[in-house]
């Protein structure tokens, strides 16, 4: 082994990229090393042709309420599903393009292979030992699939394969109904596939409200048929896969396994570190530092199986770039969480989650779309949006939600909890009219009738006019 580099990048995602941007402004004495194709999960097979397949799907979804609105001739529309697959392919690859300029003229610092700890200051790559002062485990994380399940061969899908099928269905079903399997099986049900879902627990998306759940699960119905409470279990029957859960049975054409992911750690060596591993095989990883123990080595991103998603596996990275070439690594508060899964309506949770909630300390202020007056202008009045905030002080704490306009709603709550705000704080920001927003406002109210009376004046905590459409 030569002299010691300054670090070495495992797993070019996400968070490898983001590291990558630290270490380049501080050193040229270091490795990025990716095994298998670059350019990320997030634009390959994750965050982005899986909103390319909803889009396509919510577009063609929305044929269904043409007649409310006095437009005719909806039924002659088709869902050409080769076609949406083919533009979901030609949008990723544009987006895997994105990706990759980061590494382009990297030269010798980037190299293509697999990467397996040696020691803390140790890196096999492919054969070849490197030393180095310090590692930044960035290595993802993949669909996890039982193994008996592969003996379907093709007709067992992922989100690892399903975006580069030539086609889909008839029948499918989707087994899991995380954030992953809710997204997916709505859209290829939206898409006219007949599909069945399932999930072994009661909620989905990984809500932890119960009335929030059961908003999601009601307009889930709708579309699909779902089968939540079992577990799922498959065989080969004449004419495709069955697919048994409880007292229900359905034959299907392909499977989608959307059951979570398994943190890609378990050939890297973790054991050479010395430190105590978890039944999953995981080292604790101070979230603050992303160290591992007192060691030079640091894990970033779904690797280390803390919250895997984007936005924190971009943080996680830098913040594991810039302590793994600092003298002491500095620790890092983070961002108020914020997670969101985009179905129809769309679902997130933000701050605390209900499940975190001492019930006797918080308020809750709900409201329910159905009577929203921008929803209903534009045929999308169904969901509920439930606010937490303290009982005595009035600062919100978080939200659950399965709104429409979700998204923004969702941000807007993630900057007033992150910014410590209060319901009547809140309160005080101008609503514009006709607005989602204005949803927003009649849970903020619905929390503020719960708490102690503001001492401050607040103009927005008058009293409701009474008319649903400005309410
Ligand atoms: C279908 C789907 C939809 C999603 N949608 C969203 C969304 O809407 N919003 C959101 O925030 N998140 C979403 N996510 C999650 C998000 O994509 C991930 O959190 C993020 O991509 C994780 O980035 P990462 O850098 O940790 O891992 P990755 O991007 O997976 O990078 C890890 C890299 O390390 C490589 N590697 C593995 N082992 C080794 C080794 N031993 N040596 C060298 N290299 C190795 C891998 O091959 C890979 O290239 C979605 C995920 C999926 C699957």
């Amino acid at each position: 082994m030569g002299a010691p580099l300054d670090t070495i990048i495992l797993g070019a995602g996400t968070a490898g990229l983001a590291a990558l941007r630290e270490v380049r402004k501080r050193t040229d004495r270091y490795l990025i090393v990716n095994e298998g194709p670059w350019g990320t999960t997030c634009a390959r097979v994750g965050c982005m042709p899986s909103k390319a397949l909803i889009e396509a799907a919510n577009a063609f979804h929305r044929r269904h309420v043409f007649e409310e609105f006095g437009l005719r001739g909806s039924e002659g529309l088709a869902a050409d599903i080769p076609a949406v697959l083919q533009r979901v392919r030609a949008l990723r690859d544009d987006f895997v393009q994105g990706a990759l300029e980061a590494t382009e003229g990297l030269g010798a610092h980037a190299l293509s292979g697999r990467a397996t700890l040696l020691g803390p200051r140790s890196v096999d790559i492919d054969g070849t030992a490197h030393a180095t002062r310090s590692i930044i485990i960035a290595t993802g994380s993949r669909p996890t699939v039982p193994k008996e399940w592969l003996a379907f061969g093709g007709r067992m899908l992922t989100t690892d394969t399903l975006f580069d099928q030539p086609t889909l269905g008839p029948r499918i079903a989707v087994v899991g109904l995380g954030a992953v399997g809710v997204e997916i099986a709505q859209a290829l049900a939206r898409l006219g596939l007949e599909v069945a879902a399932f999930t072994t627990g009661k909620t989905l998306a990984g809500l932890s409200d119960p009335a929030i759940n059961a908003a999601l699960a009601a307009r889930l119905r709708q579309d699909l048929a779902l089968h939540a409470g079992a577990k799922a279990e498959l065989r080969e029957v004449p004419g495709g896969i069955e697919v048994r859960s409880g007292h229900h049975r359905v034959v299907v054409d392909q499977v989608v396994a959307a059951m979570g992911r398994t943190p890609n750690t378990e050939h890297l060596g973790l054991d050479s570190l010395g430190v105590p591993l978890d039944e999953r095989g995981l080292p604790a990883v101070d979230r603050q530092t992303l160290q591992v123990g007192d060691l030079p080595v640091f894990l970033a991103g779904d690797a280390n199986a803390q919250v895997p998603v984007l936005h924190e596996a971009g943080d996680e990275g830098h913040i594991a770039g810039m302590n793994a070439l600092a003298a002491v690594p500095a620790r890092f508060e983070r961002r108020t969480p914020l997670s969101i899964v985009f179905s129809d309506p769309q679902v997130a949770a933000v701050g605390q989650r209900h499940r975190d909630l001492e019930a006797a300390h918080t308020v809750t202020g709900t409201v329910d779309f159905a009577d929203q007056g921008r929803a209903r202008a534009a045929q999308r009045n169904h969901g509920r949006l439930n606010l937490y905030a303290h009982a005595g002080t009035g600062r919100l704490l978080g939200a659950e939600l399965c709104a429409p306009g979700g998204e923004h709603l969702a941000h807007l709550l993630a900057l007033a909890v992150q910014q410590k705000l209060s319901v009547h704080g809140l309160l005080g920001m101008p609503f514009y009219h006709p607005v989602l927003e204005e949803g927003l406002r009649t849970a903020l109210r619905d929390a503020a009738r719960q708490l102690p009376p503001a001492a401050e004046s607040d103009l927005a905590t008058c009293t409701a006019i009474g008319v649903a459409a400005l309410d």
